[in-house]
């Protein structure tokens, strides 16, 4: 410990340590006016087939612009919030926003295969989030066969005690789909897919960047491809940035893809035009006369 170290390093670890717990209150503190004067963003990121090049899905992922630090990544904010029980706050901003916008585009015909938003523990474990989900679809006019959680495997595994998995069953139960986000990481893995409770899985992009160039990454993905193949569960490879990689997972068999490759994740206008600019012949036409009218 600190302490066996020497004074010395004592004095050095406090120091860091008390950087850190300033840091973390500051940003603590401008989440909370972020969350007020409505800084948080949504991005989306498409996802394609990879046997014909068909808009399967797209991934809303929250954005935040801190009025002086400019962007802050997900993955410096969402730990802070969830330490202080911000996220699910933030969690119901980007889902209301990310539905809202998905209805949108379905209403004006715009294909976009089904929307798919994270959801953390924190925020299926607050009592009423099925009961907020499905009034944001019904007020939205999303239908929720249009709509899918990203979970990750942890969440699935914490269930028993705190009524996860009942929450999660009486979603899907209702057309919402499912599907386990950064597969391969966590502890579940393939023993705990089970094809009545999942639709989907997202390889971790740890086993596909530099799939080409790495073995052991070619033996995951071919075995949780298989798994899933065999499962009748759909498979969706996340960050591929080469066409390398996207070859590799092509001949690996794998269903779906997305990645910076396919296309960056967009603000809401950009997203729009990159799904009409996709979208078939009908769908552009029914877009045009929508805003003629
Ligand atoms: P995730 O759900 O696994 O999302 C995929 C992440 O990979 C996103 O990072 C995306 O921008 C990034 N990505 C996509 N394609 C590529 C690629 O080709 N190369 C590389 N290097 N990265 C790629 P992002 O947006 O920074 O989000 C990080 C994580 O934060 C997400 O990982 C998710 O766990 C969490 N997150 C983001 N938005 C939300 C949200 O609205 N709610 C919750 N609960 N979590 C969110
Ligand atoms: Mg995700
Ligand atoms: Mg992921
Ligand atoms: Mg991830």
């Amino acid at each position: 410990s600190a302490k066996k170290q020497g004074g010395g390093s004592f004095s050095f670890f406090s120091e860091e340590l008390r950087r850190e717990l300033d840091h973390r209150k500051q940003l603590e503190h401008d989440i909370r006016i972020a969350i007020s004067e409505k800084e948080f963003q949504v991005y989306f990121q498409p996802q394609v087939s990879l046997s014909n090049g068909s808009i399967s899905g797209i991934e809303a992922l929250v954005r935040w612009t801190h009025a002086e630090r400019g962007a802050i990544a997900p993955g410096e904010f969402i730990p802070v919030a969830e330490k202080c029980g911000l996220m699910p706050e933030i969690g119901r901003i980007v889902i209301a926003k990310a539905i809202h916008e998905a209805a949108d585009w379905n209403r004006d015909g715009i294909a976009f295969g089904r929307l798919a938003v994270n959801v953390s523990g924190s925020e299926l474990r607050e009592p009423d989030f099925d009961a907020f989900l499905f009034d944001t679809l019904q007020k939205a006019g999303l239908p929720p066969e249009k709509l899918s959680l990203e979970i990750v495997e942890s969440v699935i595994l914490d269930d028993e005690k705190t009524g996860i998995a009942a929450k999660l069953r009486h979603i899907r139960a209702a057309g919402v789909h499912l599907e386990l986000d950064d597969f391969g990481t966590g502890y579940a893995s393939l023993s705990h897919v089970n094809p009545n409770e999942i639709d989907r899985l997202k390889i971790d992009r740890r086993f596909v960047q530099k799939i080409n160039e790495n073995g052991d990454n070619t033996k995951i993905v071919r075995a949780i491809t298989e798994l899933a193949r065999g499962l009748g569960i759909s498979i969706v490879a996340e960050g591929a940035e080469t066409e390398a990689e996207l070859n590799s997972l092509m001949a690996l068999g794998c269903d779906q893809v997305q990645g910076y490759s396919i296309a960056f994740p967009m603000p809401q206008e950009k997203a729009r035009e990159w799904l009409v600019a996709r979208a078939p012949r009908k769908a552009k036409l029914t877009v045009l006369r929508g805003s003629l009218a």
